[in-house]
């Protein structure tokens, strides 16, 4: 989605290295990162979660608390002071009641619905899912989040007594009112830190304690899970003396996909480009944009050159799949079926520069993947034994196009474009 929007302004260079650079974006839910809060000791709610009125009812049957609270889930805050597109005209997605029928009756208006809040885009996001938790009497929120901050190098807890919904306008107004803890990543928290962050929220008392281990156990599950946010809002004290974390939103590190799998494989893929998804599974990055020519290419400074070179030669990229260094050919068959299934393609453009990986070796992937290519394909292939990559290609008896440097393919990708 943020590569979607950013294709739009790619006349604007500048902008390119961002655009290039993936970013995966990892995005739960609250009710998926309340389940982390949950299995790591965290305090949170009850909850169950519901993706029908029907689903609703069954699962209501157990589930029998004071308070239900039903929350839309959508991948996006504001939610208690959203409205539906054509929903009750008093309903937000966050809806307080102590009578199942009203939670259900609430389930039923949201699902389906469109909701919009100060973050979503005009048009809404449509609610699929619904959280039920249990209600807690709330007698004060505050704001923590443990994240990961350039300027400290490091991870730092930012804590505000004055949270809530209204937490940009305490930012705004009484930045005073914001504290930040900046957290030495090698000693980790330590106890006099855990305290003063929660002095700072205003527990007193028994209180404090109880506040403090609670922002321990928060931190220590930011560095386990490789998050790069942690955000509790509202981290909230009970009349009854209890600390909750009542909602939740975690974001994490890319580079650490490999060792949170688990993790990585809760994404909500829905509104994601499917050929970003694909390319995500193959571990490739796909940028999709509006051209005709697609373009396999490894590095991303090399896409950037060769969506340079396109563009000064008057074509248009329609996306770009990165295969990166070490590819199998398989990956590069798969690659291939993603980068044309776009109606618009006309021309693949190949632009290779093998240092890891073997010309050879991605000469007889793209050989089986160009086996049935009904559009033209160019190919500038260097580096690493290249000449046997280009023979293989040579004598393969496939009509590719061959290219002398980069120029030369970006002529021919646009001139074959133009052709078709
Ligand atoms: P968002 O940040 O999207 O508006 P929140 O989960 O923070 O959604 O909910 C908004 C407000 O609704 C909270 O600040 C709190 O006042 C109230 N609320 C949310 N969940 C509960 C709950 N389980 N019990 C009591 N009040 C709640
Ligand atoms: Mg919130």
């Amino acid at each position: 989605e943020m590569l979607g929007r950013a294709a739009s302004r790619l006349s604007a260079s500048h902008h390119r290295s961002q655009i290039i650079t993936q970013l995966r974006q990892l995005n739960l839910q609250e009710y998926q990162s309340k389940g982390i809060l949950d299995r790591n000791g965290c305090s949170v709610q009850k909850f169950v979660t519901a993706s029908s009125l029907q689903e609703a009812q069954e699962k209501l049957k157990d589930f029998k608390v004071y308070e239900y609270v039903v929350k839309a889930q959508i991948l996006a805050g504001g939610r208690g002071k959203g409205r539906f597109i054509e929903g009750p005209k008093d309903l937000g997605g966050v809806h307080i009641s102590y009578k199942p029928e009203e939670a259900l009756y609430a389930t039923g208006e949201m699902i389906g619905r469109r909701l919009v809040t100060k973050q979503t885009p005009k048009e809404g996001v449509l609610v699929e899912k619904v959280m039920i938790a249990e209600g807690v009497t709330i007698k004060r929120e505050t704001y923590l989040a443990v994240l990961m901050c350039r300027e400290a190098n490091g991870p730092v807890v930012v804590a505000s007594p004055a949270g809530g919904v209204d937490i940009e306008q305490t930012a705004e107004v009484s930045p005073e009112l914001i504290f930040k803890e900046p957290i030495n990543i090698r000693e980790g928290m330590t106890d006099e830190q855990a305290r003063r962050i929660a002095r700072n929220l205003q527990f007193k008392g028994d209180l404090e304690e109880k506040a403090a281990v609670e922002i321990r156990r928060l931190y220590e599950l930011f560095l386990k899970v490789d998050a790069t946010q942690v955000e509790i809002n509202p981290f909230v004290e009970t009349d009854d003396g209890r600390v909750f974390c009542v909602d939740a939103k975690m974001n994490f590190d890319d580079n650490a996909a490999f060792r949170q799998r688990e993790i990585f494989e809760m994404e909500d893929t829905s509104d994601k480009d499917p050929r970003e998804v694909a390319a995500n599974k193959l571990n490739l990055n796909y940028i999709g944009m509006d051209g005709n020519i697609a373009c396999m290419v490894n590095g991303a400074g090399l896409a950037m050159a060769t969506m340079d070179a396109i563009k000064l030669n008057g074509g248009e990229p329609a996306n770009f799949l990165d295969v990166g260094g070490s590819v199998s050919d398989e990956q590069i068959m798969k690659a291939f079926e993603i980068i044309t299934q776009d109606a618009n393609v006309k021309c693949v453009l190949v632009n290779v520069f093998c240092g890891i990986l073997n010309c050879a070796t991605f000469a007889r992937g793209a050989i089986s993947a160009f086996q049935n290519a009904t559009i033209p394909v160019v190919v500038r292939l260097e580096g690493t034994n290249v000449d046997e990559g280009r023979r293989l290609l040579r004598e393969s008896g496939l009509s590719v196009i061959t290219a002398d440097g980069l120029d030369d393919a970006a002529a021919k990708a646009v001139a074959a474009a133009a052709n078709k």
